[in-house]
């Protein structure tokens, strides 16, 4: 997997319990898929500086520390 420059982010799977708090702090980010899991775990993904803000958020809302961000 080619590394991402930038601010980038990560969601372990395993990890997610279906809470919902990260895509609610963070609705320009994440999403939930049909049963509520957060829909981007999985692969890094690159995070638009203007919503570096969210992403921060979103790794202290996961009660799971699921989530890494990056910058
Ligand atoms: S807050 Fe954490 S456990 Fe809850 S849906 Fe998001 S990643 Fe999953």
């Amino acid at each position: 997997m080619a590394a991402i420059s930038g601010p980038a982010m990560s969601i372990t799977r395993e990890k997610c319990m279906g809470h919902g708090r990260c895509y609610s702090v963070a609705p320009d980010l994440l999403s939930d898929d049909e049963e509520g899991f957060v829909a981007q775990a999985g692969d890094e993904f690159s995070v638009p500086e203007e919503l570096a803000g969210q992403a921060e958020a979103s790794v202290d809302a996961c009660p799971e520390h699921a989530i890494t961000f990056t910058r």
